[in-house]
């Protein structure tokens, strides 16, 4: 084993979208593999044909593309353990769960969906955990033909035993114990012949060489179920780490799609960049052991460790991902600025852009922020007259302060000294002018700085709106 070449693994289910947290495992799997000159492979996990969703697996590997993240072997590029979609794999599994009935480490069971329910209804009842009693376990060889003969409905339960301790290895958590009095007889194969993922997983681990498996920590419970197929089967365990889930920053729970984004598509819709979003995502789990903060793909590979792993759930602190975010703009060339500009705003020409990129890098969280900000180029805008007088201004003032403003404004030249100049004749209050100015022009009173904004809206629109807002003011 400690010799095996390193492969790691990811193993997305296509049930909807992808999470966050997937990228963050995907991305450990990936630089371990990587740092270790070994491979990092993807595999669809698809024999829950009940959760499947049509084109989910186009779009976790478009998504996991999109954050500039690549594999060695998968679906799309093959290799030499290929299939990498279960589905296309089912006639592998058939010859190890004939191993496994043929040596009574899996038993058929016929029992009904009805029966199984009402028996769980009544361990839940008892206060107990719901397990298969066994009802089945126990059938001999003729009664077990007769049924299969009859046609009768079966599925595959694997044969755990009683009254046994076993203890798993974690790299993050060290030594899980387990009693087997706890699991269940878990089906191996459903009532469709199909396998379920355990079964399946457990194979192509084997069958693709995997070495180590880093994955969620809601898998824990179901490393016996692993533990004893491998063992079965004469498989050797992978080594497993599991990584605890993020918490939400509100320190109840997990995150959740209630409290705010949750799929890694839409943190890229959102407008952070997918370097951004590695950086953060590196850092909730794992530490460098040194002070060190950003890290690009390629030297995150050089300093990962699965030691540096933590075993304490990471907050998923979103000030803190505004905070990369920020970062990586601010080290954005200007012609990149430019292209995530346009993408998230179409409508905008390259003239306004190169207005705008001086006044906007610098203080930009993310990208989908600039259609609300700079919603006032391209639209009307809705006013309140009492936020223009927010500052307690009077409306005789503000209407002076607008008239005035308009009347220097037919000269578009050197806004910001003139409006300035203006503001220190008539004595006005530097913050009471703003305010009015920057509603008129944008409708709210937190908006980019307005000034460096105007010849990017414009003289002809920037008089109209200080127009309105004027003619509010009668
Ligand atoms: N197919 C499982 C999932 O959707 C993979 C679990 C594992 O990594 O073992 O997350």
């Amino acid at each position: 084993m400690e010799n095996k070449p390193v492969r790691t693994r990811m193993a997305p289910s296509p049930t909807g979208e992808y999470h966050i947290g997937h990228i963050r495992t995907l991305l450990y799997n990936l630089a371990f593999a990587r740092q270790q000159n070994g491979k990092f492979i993807i595999r669809i996990e698809d024999t829950d044909r009940k959760r499947f969703v049509e084109g989910s697996q186009d779009r976790i590997l478009q998504v996991i593309k999109d954050y500039g993240l690549s594999w060695d072997e998968g679906p799309d590029i093959g290799g030499p353990y290929a299939p990498y979609v279960q589905s296309e794999r089912l006639n592998i599994y058939q010859k190890y769960i004939k191993k496994l009935l043929d040596e009574d480490h899996a038993y058929y069971c016929f029992c009904t969906e009805d029966r199984l329910t009402e028996m769980r209804e009544v361990q839940k009842a008892a206060g107990k955990l719901p397990k298969y009693d066994r009802k089945c376990a126990h059938l001999t060889s003729e009664e077990v033909k007769t049924k299969l003969a009859n046609n009768e409905k079966f599925v595959v339960r694997i044969r755990i035993p009683d009254n046994q301790t076993i203890v798993i290895e974690d790299l993050i958590r060290g030594k899980i114990k387990f009693s087997t009095n706890d699991v269940d007889d878990q089906v191996l194969v459903k009532s469709n012949g199909i396998p379920t993922y355990h079964f399946a997983a457990a194979i192509d681990d084997y069958l693709m060489e995997i070495s180590h498996v880093i994955r969620g920590d809601e898998w824990i419970s179901s490393v016996p179920k692993l533990y004893f197929i491998s063992q079965y089967l004469g498989f050797e365990l992978p080594k497993l780490a599991h990584l605890p889930v993020f918490l939400d920053p509100s320190g109840h729970g997990k995150m959740s799609k209630r409290k705010g984004t949750v799929s890694a598509r839409s943190f890229l819709e959102d407008g952070y960049l997918s370097e951004a979003l590695l950086n953060f995502l590196m850092l909730l789990g794992w530490n460098p052991g040194t002070n060190q903060e950003i890290f690009n793909l390629s030297e995150f590979i050089d300093a990962f460790s699965i030691e540096h792993l933590h075993v304490k759930q990471p907050i998923f602190d979103r000030k803190k991902l505004d905070y990369f975010n920020g970062l990586y703009i601010r080290n954005l060339t200007d012609e990149k600025f430019g292209q995530y500009f346009k993408k998230f705003l179409p409508t905008i020409t390259d003239e306004q852009i190169r207005i705008l990129t001086p006044v906007l890098k610098e203080r930009t969280v993310k990208f989908s922020d600039l259609k609300e900000s700079l919603k006032f180029l391209f639209e009307d805008v809705k006013y309140d007259k009492e936020l223009l007088l927010k500052k307690g201004t009077s409306s005789e003032l503000a209407t002076d302060m607008l008239s005035k403003t308009i009347t220097l404004l037919s000269n578009f030249e050197n806004l910001s000294e003139r409006i300035l100049e203006l503001i220190k004749t008539n004595n006005w209050n530097t913050g009471e002018y703003f305010m009015v100015f920057r509603v008129a022009i944008c409708g709210t009173a937190f908006t980019p700085p307005v000034v460096d904004c105007l010849p990017a809206l414009g003289q002809e629109a920037t008089l109209r709106k200080l127009n309105t807002a004027l003619n509010l003011l009668k």
